[in-house]
């Protein structure tokens, strides 16, 4: 259960009557904690201490995450980018940043075709020790000299929790990538720093984890948290991974959080990521990330699902079409499935 404290609450007393009450209680951003289990008697004494404003009851792993706790979706506000609303966020970029000249090219590109936020990876999680691990902080500097060209927000990955003021100071959001959806310490300090962060599902996490994960961001009292469903592995060779639609609704019954969908890692080959993106938005996603570049053969990382300009500008064009035939005629979500 979650226990909503008076601001003005005694830490000593509080502590006090828990102790008695024989409760553990674990911090959970400014004013609440954390009790676990919800015995409805215990709730009923824990409301009558002074010091307590309210008890919330809920009965998923993932409180501060589940719809029960919030019914209204979280809306996130980074620069003049609003994420969650009615229109959907479009987030592009090259894979990795690969020079000043190429990242502005790019973030022109993604301006002009419609787009709201620059991606671009300066902190390469490679599968290979011998791949290029790209460019650090000299490419968060041209991620930041991008945006002071173009004005749009930028988003870049983090994988260390020790790198992860560095990144805050150049970045609007943080990505904490797929192979980091459970690095707990990571996840903990990302939610310290009280900066959006995007939070990629892992290769094998279940929709249960991903929230999980989540919340362990919130629960430092960062709000903004934007989950990304970047493709499962599954059987399937195909494709690069599995992308996962099933979870568009699915989370967006049980969490608050907006949802956005990553096509590009998705499906992993560029003539698939257009239409991957047409089906995100037609899900529900509040929007999509993909991987854009001016010659995608060339790219230095995931050339094979990085699509050209031109592509890029119809996908635009398609779910923006997708959004506004939804609009208005898009079932309210259902609650609590
Ligand atoms: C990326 O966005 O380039 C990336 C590495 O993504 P993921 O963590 O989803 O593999
Ligand atoms: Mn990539």
């Amino acid at each position: 259960m979650i226990v909503m404290l008076n601001p003005k609450h005694n830490q000593q007393l509080l502590a006090q009557s828990l102790a008695e009450l024989g409760v553990t209680a674990y911090p959970a951003g400014a004013n609440r904690v954390m009790i676990a289990g919800n015995d409805a008697d215990l709730a009923n004494r824990l409301a009558q201490l002074p010091e307590v404003l309210e008890v919330v009851p809920v009965a998923r792993p993932y409180p501060l995450a589940s719809r029960e706790f919030q019914q209204e979706d979280t809306v996130i506000q980074v620069r003049d980018v609003v994420i969650g609303g009615s229109k959907p966020v479009v987030m592009a970029g090259p894979c990795s940043v690969e020079s000043v000249e190429n990242i502005v090219d790019i973030a022109k590109a993604v301006k002009r075709l419609g787009g709201h936020v620059l991606r671009g990876g300066a902190f390469k999680p490679r599968s290979s020790p011998y791949s290029f691990q790209g460019h650090g902080e000299e490419g968060l500097k041209m991620m930041a000299m991008a945006r002071e060209i173009t004005g749009l927000a930028i988003v870049s990955e983090v994988m260390e929790p020790d790198k992860v003021a560095l990144v805050s100071e150049y970045v609007d959001i943080l990505q904490i990538g797929a192979r980091n959806m459970q690095n707990y310490p990571l996840l903990r300090e990302a939610g310290k720093s009280m900066k959006p962060v995007l939070l990629k599902r892992g290769l094998s996490g279940t929709i249960e984890e991903w929230l999980m994960a989540a919340e362990y961001i919130l629960a430092q009292g960062n709000p903004n948290v934007i989950l990304c469903e970047r493709g499962i592995r599954t059987f399937e060779t195909a494709t690069r991974n599995t992308l996962d639609l099933n979870a568009v609704p699915v989370v967006k019954s049980l969490t608050h959080l907006p949802v956005i969908v990553d096509p590009s890692h998705g499906v992993g080959k560029r003539a698939f990521v257009r239409p991957m993106a047409r089906a995100g938005v037609a899900a529900g996603a509040d929007g999509v990330i993909v991987e854009i570049h001016p010659t995608p053969d060339q790219a230095m990382s995931d050339a094979a699902q990085t699509i050209d300009y031109q592509e890029f500008g119809l996908m635009v064009e398609e779910i923006n079409r997708i959004s506004d035939v939804l609009h208005g005629t898009r079932e309210k979500t259902v609650v609590g499935v």
